[in-house]
């Protein structure tokens, strides 16, 4: 039987990080992939401000694009913030996992792809793990001193059953990869565009985003739960459509792939984090932003807070994993929480001319601010937006009840 000191099940951002500075603490790990190759599960849009690339040394081979320009569309606005430097990058998410994972090989851990965990259970001192090879079923059986959950939105370590799972809110995208005329790439070069409200996205938003050379992403993504106005929708693939005849309008087009996922959080951050020698990370512990989708960099830290505690646990300082969580709820807490509720009230509850009006607000924040609000989730930027908003609207008559509305959203997020 192979012996390890830690497996990893998932070879997402979360787990291949996670793997990837375990083996360079000298451990002999293990990371365990059910998809046969990258490509099979190539499921992000992988957009991600710039600060990612260095945090944790990523290299130029995995960037699409990159991007210096923010535009949202709603239904009847369009509002840009640009930037003369690069503010952010649309990665290739199957390439960002094949650098992790071959940077675990090079540095002496094993990857086997095309595995699927099954179960563990502990005989005496270890715990052995049983893993299915997806092509012909063969079963293999590997022991670990820690075993680490990072399946992303399936939690399958921490949770045998459906039914043990907390409540979860989620939310499904799919995204198309096409190739396009010269001209309509151009529109979209060093932008990210996102498009809001009923016309484009009811209960969620939609997305075209460049990646190399006359290479779209287009992708469609949305809430699974009730909306307040709205009772029907399309299907996501109409809305992709939507946005290629409307407003991408190419001569003519490719579609080159096409691949979609679902993210699942948990309200309260009510995860289960450890139990006994296992420990989860990434979205397998709502990590994902709820307000923006937004995951593989804070998958990519709680892998790099976790492994600090898997370095101490191996060397016998703890005995368990309980500062990990506490750490990983008061980092993520507060923030995720707002994000949360901004979510529910953007996509579920704002009816189209709100939408309108948030955006017309947005538009009068500065790069910077707005960069800090969607990326750092500095709601309080806010307020400085929403005093700028105020004076441009002194004199309109309406003035006290959108006063009156937004303070009260405002109360609703807690900033
Ligand atoms: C449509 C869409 C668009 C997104 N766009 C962005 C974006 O633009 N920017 C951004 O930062 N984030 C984005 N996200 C979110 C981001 O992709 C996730 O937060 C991130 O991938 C989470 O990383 P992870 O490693 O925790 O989980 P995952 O990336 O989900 O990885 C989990 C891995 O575990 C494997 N696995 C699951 N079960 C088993 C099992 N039983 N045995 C073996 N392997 C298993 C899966 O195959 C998968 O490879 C998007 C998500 C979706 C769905």
């Amino acid at each position: 039987m192979n012996n390890f000191d830690v497996v990893v099940i998932g070879a997402g951002p979360a787990g291949g990080q996670m793997a990837r500075l375990m083996t360079k603490s000298g451990y002999k790990v293990l990371l365990v992939e059910q998809h046969e190759d990258f490509s099979k599960n190539d499921f992000s849009s992988a957009v991600t401000p710039l600060s990612t690339l260095d945090r944790f040394d990523l290299p130029e081979e995995i960037i699409g694009s990159y991007w210096n320009n923010f535009v949202v569309v709603t239904t009847n606005i369009r509002r840009n913030w640009d930037s003369p430097e690069n503010l952010g990058a649309v990665l290739d998410f199957a390439k960002l996992k094949e650098f992790l994972a071959k940077d675990v090989k090079s540095c002496g851990g094993e990857v086997w792809m095309g595995y699927r965990y099954v179960r563990h259970f502990q005989d005496n001192e270890k715990t052995l793990v049983t893993l299915k090879q997806r092509s012909g079923g063969k079963l293999e059986t590997v022991s670990t001193k820690v075993l680490v959950d990072a399946t992303g939105f399936a939690r399958s370590v921490m949770y045998n059953k459906q039914s043990d799972k907390p409540k979860l809110l989620s939310a499904t995208g799919i995204e198309y990869v096409i190739e396009v005329d010269e001209a309509a790439y151009n529109q979209y070069l060093n932008s990210i565009f996102f498009f809001l409200g009923y016309k484009w996205m009811p209960k969620g938003y939609s997305w075209i985003f460049p990646m190399e050379k006359g290479r779209l992403k287009v992708g469609a993504g949305r809430f699974n739960l009730e909306h307040k106005n709205i009772k029907h929708t399309e299907s996501l693939q109409y809305y992709i459509q939507l946005l290629i005849d409307k407003h991408v309008m190419p001569k003519e087009y490719k579609i080159i792939d096409i691949h979609g996922s679902t993210i699942k959080y948990c309200q309260g951050l009510k995860d289960i984090y450890y139990k006994d020698n296992a420990i989860a990370v990434g979205d397998a512990v709502s990590t994902v932003n709820f307000l923006g989708g937004e995951g593989i960099r804070h998958g990519m830290y709680s892998a790099e807070l976790a492994a600090t505690h898997i370095n101490r646990y191996l060397e016998n300082q703890i005995s368990d994993f309980r500062d990990y969580q506490n750490q990983m709820r008061r980092y993520f807490l507060p923030k995720w929480e707002i994000s949360a509720k901004a979510g529910v009230n953007k996509y579920l509850i704002e009816s189209d001319k709100k939408i309108d009006e948030s955006f017309t607000y947005l538009g009068l924040l500065t790069t910077e601010e707005i960069i800090a609000v969607l990326f750092e989730y500095k709601l309080g930027k806010l307020k400085k937006g929403f005093v700028k908003y105020l004076m441009s609207k002194i004199q309109i008559p309406n003035f006290f009840k959108e006063v009156g509305d937004l303070r009260l959203l405002f109360k609703k997020l807690g900033v």
